[in-house]
């Protein structure tokens, strides 16, 4: 019952001041606490480090050079504050992982859920510094020049960042990892699965993103976007599939990343 009490509070606060800081709207507050309620109850502060890590870092990172971000913020689907669907698609693996490891206490799951909030760190540190390049970035599959803030590109600092985001999660997996089950290989495992598993994640995202997200063109300014409204009127729809937008795609490379990082671990 504690747990829960514990969890709330904690998840309130962090929440509020990320609402008040407009790194969340209102449903993504709410969805918010209730994400790092649970996360709290099934893996105690081991489990929130790993989530106030990414929440932390992704909501920084988001504020980092907002004024230039907000000339993006009409190609990419969401701005800087992120609403419920977003807490979903980036805190569902995480937990469903939770839950399973709080089951069954196998220590897989714990790395599961790492690499699921690696995947959404790397994801997140690439697409806020990525943009802040200065060379248009290339199409994952055509490597051809693409415009600036569109799902699909990358570029060489990026592919760094999105390195570093994964990374950082892997260091704060390890350093639990280390303080609550003691100094093992194990760590060691941990933090190069974590890491490598987070960073694949983003290259799934950047690849599902440049060819089956939906993209729309604006009737009014002929830019491309992802958005189905741009200046106040219908985008049409140009290519990939409708319901496929950025949550999804997130979703879905997390899926991937998790899915690769157990098999390592069982494999290897
Ligand atoms: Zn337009």
């Amino acid at each position: 019952m504690w747990n829960i009490v514990i969890g709330f509070l904690f998840s309130f606060i962090i929440a509020f001041a990320g609402y008040k800081k407009e790194s969340l709207s209102l449903s993504g507050a709410i969805s918010a606490v209730i994400l790092g309620t649970s996360l709290y109850y099934f893996g105690g502060v081991f489990f929130s480090a790993i989530l106030v890590a990414f929440f932390i870092s992704s909501s920084m990172l988001t504020k980092y050079k907002k004024g230039f971000k907000k000339t993006l913020e009409d190609i990419n689907e969401k701005g800087g504050k992120r609403d419920y669907a977003q807490v979903i698609a980036n805190g569902l693996l995480g937990f469903i992982f939770a839950f399973i490891f709080y089951i069954t206490k196998n220590h897989v799951f714990i790395l599961a859920y790492a690499t699921a909030f690696a995947a959404a760190n790397a994801d997140t540190w690439a697409s806020e510094l990525g943009v802040l390049s200065r060379a248009n970035p290339i199409s994952i599959i055509t490597f051809k020049k693409i415009e600036r803030g569109m799902s699909g590109g990358v570029s060489l600092l990026g592919i760094i960042a999105s390195v570093l985001g994964a990374g950082f999660i892997g260091v704060i997996l390890s350093m639990g990892y280390v303080l609550q089950y003691g100094i093992s290989m194990s760590c060691l495992k941990l933090f190069i699965l974590c890491s490598i598993c987070g960073f694949i994640g983003s290259l799934v995202d950047s690849l599902i993103g440049s060819t089956i997200q939906a993209k729309y063109v604006c009737t009014v300014c002929g830019k491309y976007t992802e958005k189905k409204l741009h200046h106040g009127s219908n985008t049409t729809h140009m290519s990939g599939i409708r319901f496929i937008n950025n949550d999804v795609v997130n979703f879905t490379s997390g899926f991937i990343s998790t899915i690769i990082a157990i098999a390592f671990y069982l494999f290897i």
